[in-house]
């Protein structure tokens, strides 16, 4: 009687479990729009991921509570009437209450931590789901023992369909169904493709590189890299700040299609990042990013199996974390997306990369300690030159040590003997002003020291080293690797253009907008004309962030637009707009055709207002 009771509520507990995850599935499924987009294998994916951890957590939970009971009666409960020797038995019993609920609580939320650390589910996918389904197959066999026909019963009597055992059946038959899949897709089948490792360097403008004529010597290891790989020579940012522009790097569509515009609003779930595209073709996904803007809550996860984020640090925590876990996941396809951040303020380069640029201990900035804050307070305050040089130098230690990170990345797939497997894009997601138009740092203007970015891809054996002068974006970086891999994807659902179209020069116009600091600006570059919209529109999203100090932070911006010939003002200091009205005219109705109206930005403000000062804070913007 007993062990037939048992089975009902195992039933009964499988079931609502499993609801509870094929709802939450869904949910998410739908969120991603997975299945329009034909990305099954993620929707499958996605759907056992969810189910088999919340059957797993209840089930713990279930496993604890009843454990401590046991446990309750067997020792503890006695040990507490022989404390308490009151002769009340109302206190008695709501001391056993509060021990046992008390108890309980601890121990679960030491389950919930362990379970939470994301490295348990994600390293123990595979024997977690065999546990599972020899469990569920247990039980199987044990209903199956106490026979079909008692089974049936139940359910004429009126038990409610959520508890009933036939909906048992058919859920145990889609969840091994869906793991099954999983278990193929993620273990069994192999991707054709390369595998793929993209290297953001945060806030690197290409003419400080060697390999684009910068003269001091930052980047030996990259110059080599480049000498054997595709170096793109016009590549232009689709933003001046990281968000947007990492943005339209994962997803290859501009910043007011993806969403993360602003200083709150998140990457959106619904359009595909290449994480999700080689996920669903089987690739592990791996992250390793240092940028808070970059975090989950922003919606840079997407797809990753795993997403590691640690703030600010320095190269070599990101180098050393990435060749660890290369080392745990040999031998399957995988995607990597490095974000270095030693370019980006305060510029902490180790001491060493800094004394062979000429920094010192006398000089009034000091590497990772001085905030972005200081220098546009201070520049207004008329920097000396000394002190902008010694800026510069912090910056290109950072450049240095970035390169040096890159050969240890090198170094390590040699070891692995994976170089030629792999295709390597080295890029950054914007540039940095140096005082050409009157300011520092990045995030206010669209001018080219912002825009122009280093693009280098490297395929060992696969692509020769060549200089490429053909106009690239950061948009057409995913198509670019989805067909350098041998892969395919929707035309529909990216903007950018692949290799061939960029080396046939199909490339019409680079296309940038989106701004940290000030009114939304956007700019169009068509062949040698350059147009910038300052819309004199201020998203009161990041304006409130900082107070009082607003009018210090954000440059006076001008209202209207801008025209430059970038061939003959490559500096663009000479505003055409009123000289060369008919190109004025014929830019401005190009830029027409991206119908961006800043005030419908997808503005899902899921961000608090205190992680976003906080965020601000630790990247120096306030204090
Ligand atoms: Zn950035």
């Amino acid at each position: 009687m007993k062990s037939k009771k048992l089975i009902k509520s195992g039933f009964a507990i499988f079931n609502v479990l499993f609801l509870i995850g094929l709802v939450f599935s869904l949910v998410e499924i739908n969120a991603n729009e997975y299945l329009p987009q034909h990305l099954f294998n993620l929707a499958i994916i996605t759907a056992s991921g969810i189910i088999d951890k919340i059957i797993l957590i209840g089930l713990l939970i279930l496993f604890l509570i009843f454990g401590i009971r046991l446990f309750w009666q067997a020792y503890l409960s006695r040990l507490v009437r022989i404390e308490i020797k009151l002769n009340k038995p109302m206190l008695l019993k709501v001391t056993k209450w509060f021990l046992f609920v008390f108890i309980s609580l601890m121990i679960l939320e030491e389950a919930v931590i362990f379970i939470k650390k994301e490295g348990f589910i994600y390293r123990n996918t595979l024997l977690i789901q065999l546990l599972l389904i020899l469990f569920i197959l247990f039980i199987a066999l044990q209903i199956k023992k106490a026979g079909i026909s008692r089974i049936w019963r139940p359910v004429k009597k009126g038990f409610s369909l959520i508890v009933s055992p036939a909906l048992s059946w058919l859920f145990l038959f889609v969840f091994i169904i869906i793991n099954l899949l999983t278990f193929y897709h993620s273990h069994l089948k192999r991707p054709d493709g390369p595998n793929i490792i993209l290297i953001i360097a945060d806030a690197l403008r290409a003419d400080h590189l060697g390999c684009y004529g910068y003269a001091r010597d930052t980047s030996p290891n990259i110059d080599r890299f480049a000498s054997d790989s595709l170096l793109f020579e016009n590549a232009w940012a689709n933003s001046s700040w990281t968000k947007p522009s990492v943005g339209s790097i994962l997803t290859s569509l501009f910043p007011h299609q993806h969403g993360a515009v602003y200083w709150s609003s998140v990457l959106a779930h619904n359009r595909m990042t290449i994480t999700e595209v080689l996920k669903n073709l089987g690739y592990r996904t791996y992250g390793v990013q240092t940028n808070p803007v970059l975090s989950k809550a922003h919606g840079f996860n997407q797809g990753f199996d795993y997403y590691e984020q640690i703030d600010l640090a320095r190269g070599e925590k990101i180098t050393k974390e990435f060749s660890r876990w290369l080392k745990a996941n040999p031998g399957r396809p995988f995607f990597a997306y490095l974000h270095y951040y030693d370019t980006h303020v305060p510029y902490n380069a180790p001491k060493a990369f800094g004394e062979k640029f000429g920094v010192n201990s006398y000089q009034l900035f000091k590497a990772g300690e001085f905030k972005t804050i200081d220098v546009r307070l201070l520049n207004l305050l008329d920097l000396s030159d000394e002190d902008k040089k010694s800026l510069i130098n912090l910056y290109d230690a950072g450049v240095n040590y970035v390169d040096y990170n890159f050969k240890c990345i090198l170094d390590s797939l040699d070891e692995m003997g994976i170089s030629d497997k792999t295709i390597i894009v080295f890029t950054s997601d914007h540039g940095e002003e140096f005082w050409e138009h009157g300011n520092y740092e990045h995030g206010h203007t669209l001018y080219e020291e912002l825009l122009r970015v280093p693009l280098i891809i490297g395929y060992p054996g696969k692509v020769r080293g060549e200089r490429i002068k053909s106009n690239v974006q950061l948009v057409d970086i995913l198509p670019i690797i989805m067909q350098l891999s041998g892969n395919s994807i929707n035309k529909n659902d990216t903007e950018g253009l692949n290799l061939t179209e960029i080396i046939s020069n199909k490339q019409e116009v680079i296309f940038a907008e989106g701004i940290l600091l000030g009114d939304y600006k956007r700019a169009i570059i068509k062949s040698n004309w350059k147009l910038i919209e300052n819309s004199g529109y201020v998203n009161q999203d990041t304006l409130e962030l900082y107070g009082d100090l607003t009018r210090y932070v954000i440059p006076k911006y001008k209202f209207g637009y801008e025209l430059y010939d970038l061939q003959n003002d490559p500096g663009e200091n000479k505003n055409l707009v009123e000289q060369k009205n008919k190109e004025f005219i014929k830019l401005r109705a190009r830029m027409r055709h991206y119908k961006v109206t800043p005030e419908n930005f997808n503005k899902e403000t899921k961000i608090e207002r205190n992680k976003k000062l906080e965020d601000l804070k630790s990247l120096g913007y306030i204090r």
